[in-house]
């Protein structure tokens, strides 16, 4: 715990807050923030303009609640970011899809809204054969690579997630079908053009994309179970190829 009562005499207050806002600080006190596990993973920073100061005792027991109440908001803050970016790839996992469509997407799915919402499911032909061949290591870096390229394809509203081992999923809003299939076609020749890093060698490798325009009064799993038929033709008919149904 820090508290100066004459901060413009310390040598380390930066008072460019002050200039900028005008406002005077004439206290600051600074508590630690722990996690459950008492770690400590931030600070809460009081500034005071009223003359007085703080009260080291009585204010740090005061404030001792709320430090406690910010670090349990930090740490399930932290929790929830992790728990909806998958590790390996950085990229949203299948609970980051649903949370992304629950607050930003689910407005398409609604009768009244004239805006197309596309998407594609992609999946890594024969990777397994990586892993089988170069180690699990390698694959790893197979997936993190086409994470990168899925990820740099991507507009500002839209985004790439990780559903589920070497599939990804990309949502793209205000697209139509036919553009969805054009970013797709894009998209897997650049994959088979691109070299892959597997553990010290460079490999190719390709991607089977089923690309699907959302129907509004589905729900989001019969929507994508409609991209996953065509991702599924896209396997039976050779892969490295993109698949959809014409409107
Ligand atoms: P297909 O062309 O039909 O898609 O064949 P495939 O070999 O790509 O598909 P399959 O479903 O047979 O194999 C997928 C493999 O992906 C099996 C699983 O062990 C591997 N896998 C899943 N997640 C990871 C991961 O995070 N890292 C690595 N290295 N492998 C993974
Ligand atoms: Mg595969
Ligand atoms: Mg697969």
């Amino acid at each position: 715990m820090f508290v100066t009562n004459d901060p413009y005499s310390d040598p380390d207050f930066n008072s460019s807050v002050d200039k900028k806002t005008g406002y005077v600080t004439k206290s600051v006190m600074v508590l630690p923030v722990a996690d459950v596990n008492g770690e400590y993973i931030g600070a809460f920073q009081l500034i005071n303009k009223l003359s007085g100061g703080f009260d080291i005792e009585e204010d740090s027991r005061k404030l001792s609640l709320p430090a406690l109440i910010l670090g349990l908001a930090l740490e399930s803050d932290t929790f929830l970011d992790d728990a909806h970016h998958d590790r390996l790839t950085k990229l949203k996992n299948r609970i980051g899809f649903y949370s992304d469509f629950s607050r930003k997407y689910m407005k398409y799915l609604e009768a009244d809204c004239d805006k197309p919402l596309s998407m594609f499911i992609c999946d890594i032909d024969k990777f397994k054969m990586v892993n089988d061949t170069y180690g699990h290591n390698a694959g790893d870096q197979v997936l993190e690579h086409a994470a990168k390229l899925l990820l740099g394809s991507c507009e500002e509203n839209e985004n790439a997630y990780r559903w589920g081992g070497e599939e990804f999923i990309i949502l793209m809003p205000d697209t139509t079908l036919e553009q969805a299939v054009a970013k797709a076609e894009k998209l897997r020749k650049e994959i088979e053009a691109s070299e892959f890093p597997a553990d010290g060698v460079m490999i190719h490798k390709t991607m089977s994309f089923g690309v699907h325009t959302f129907v509004k009064g589905k729900s989001i799993e019969e929507n994508v179970s409609m991209a996953d038929v065509h991702l599924y033709t896209a396997k039976e008919t050779g892969r490295n190829k993109v698949v959809y149904t014409k409107e």
